[in-house]
């Protein structure tokens, strides 16, 4: 299922001639949100899906929902298909940030609003972003792992390089390392984004870094659960994983568990309730020409988008009851590995 194309809520199609401009959603008047995804991989992004549709249903409306792959061209054409098949807003998770410019105007074009959906589109004049804060995500990860590694080599594993969110993430985590590195505590000994967040690439990148510091490495900021565990990886092949801290973020279940039996440091959770229940009331809201609420600004490159952006919470050992009590994870599965 991951990764492929998919409509989510089985209901019927229903292209409409959409000529004369603006879609006016089902001819039977219910409103249909489409969502265009980059990728299914990582765990969270099913939750996303997930929770958004159902919170348009609650409010009567429907969600075609088709996802990229990690591909340009495809998200491209998915964006496409939905825009003409009459959807009422159009929200988009971008695989990448500047090749989605062309999603916004051809929605606007047919009278389209889009919303950019945890991942900016840049340079383009998207009507809303939701997302996390998503520089304190990166500051929370690196002033975690120097708070165990106040000294030494520190190794930055990134994400993608075409995810504006990757970009923010480092940013943040720059904002708590350089000034220790100003200062001589700490040298950032290796920095590298992870193609399209693959964990596999993170491991590559982890194995460089390892083999050019001779295994001198003291604090690892990854900047996802993925990547993490790529690293971890390659820490595991060298008898370091559990010595050195190494950040995460999503709170996948593999990591929380990770977390559990002391080989990853911490995750950063961010409640995917709230960001897909929140982006399904504001795609009503604008199907329905209503007020959106967005009170923060975001720059794109080219306008201040109007955006919502919630808090992110760090996650470790001592605090892992948080996403039980959030029914995020079971206990049972969070302890899985743990005697
Ligand atoms: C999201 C992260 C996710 C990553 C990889 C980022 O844009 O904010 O939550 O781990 O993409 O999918």
């Amino acid at each position: 299922l991951a990764g492929c194309g998919i409509v989510s809520d089985g209901s019927s199609s229903n292209a409409k001639n959409n000529a004369g401009g603006k879609a006016a959603g089902n001819d039977d008047g219910k409103i249909v949100i489409g969502m265009s995804m980059d990728t299914l991989k990582e765990e969270r992004w099913q939750k996303d899906r997930d929770i958004f549709t159902s919170r348009v249903q609650e409010l009567g409306g429907e969600v075609k929902v088709l996802a990229a792959n990690g591909d340009d061209a495809t998200q491209l054409s998915q964006a496409e298909q939905l825009i003409s098949q009459g959807v009422d807003v159009l929200v988009v998770i971008a695989h990448n940030a500047e090749a989605t410019a062309p999603i916004v105007e051809k929605a606007h074009k047919e009278g389209i609003k889009v919303i950019a959906y945890d991942r900016l589109i840049n340079n383009s004049d998207v009507d809303y972003y939701i997302s996390f804060d998503n520089v304190r995500v990166g500051e929370l990860q690196a002033k975690a792992v120097l708070d165990k590694a106040p000294k030494g080599n520190i190794v930055y594993i990134g994400g993608a390089d075409t995810d504006n969110n990757a970009h923010m993430f480092k940013e943040g985590a720059m904002n708590v390392l350089k000034p220790l590195q100003d200062k001589g505590d700490i040298k950032i000994v290796y920095d590298q984004f992870s193609k399209d967040w693959k964990p596999e690439e993170a491991l590559k990148n982890m194995e460089n870094a390892l083999t050019a510091n001779k295994n001198d490495v003291q604090g690892v900021v990854a900047a996802n659960d993925g990547t993490a565990g790529g690293a971890i990886q390659a820490l595991t092949a060298q008898g370091m994983a559990g010595k050195i801290p190494v950040s995460g973020q999503d709170a996948d279940l593999a990591a929380v568990q990770r977390i559990a039996e002391g080989t990853q440091l911490m995750t950063v959770y961010k409640p995917i309730k709230t960001i897909a229940t929140t982006a399904a009331d504001m795609a009503v809201s604008a199907a329905k020409g209503e007020e959106v609420k967005a009170d923060k600004k975001v720059n794109n490159g080219k306008i201040d988008v109007p955006s919502v952006l919630l808090d992110p919470i760090p996650v470790d050992k001592g605090n892992l009851d948080t996403l039980i009590k959030d029914g995020f994870h079971k206990l049972e599965d969070v302890y899985k590995n743990v005697p």
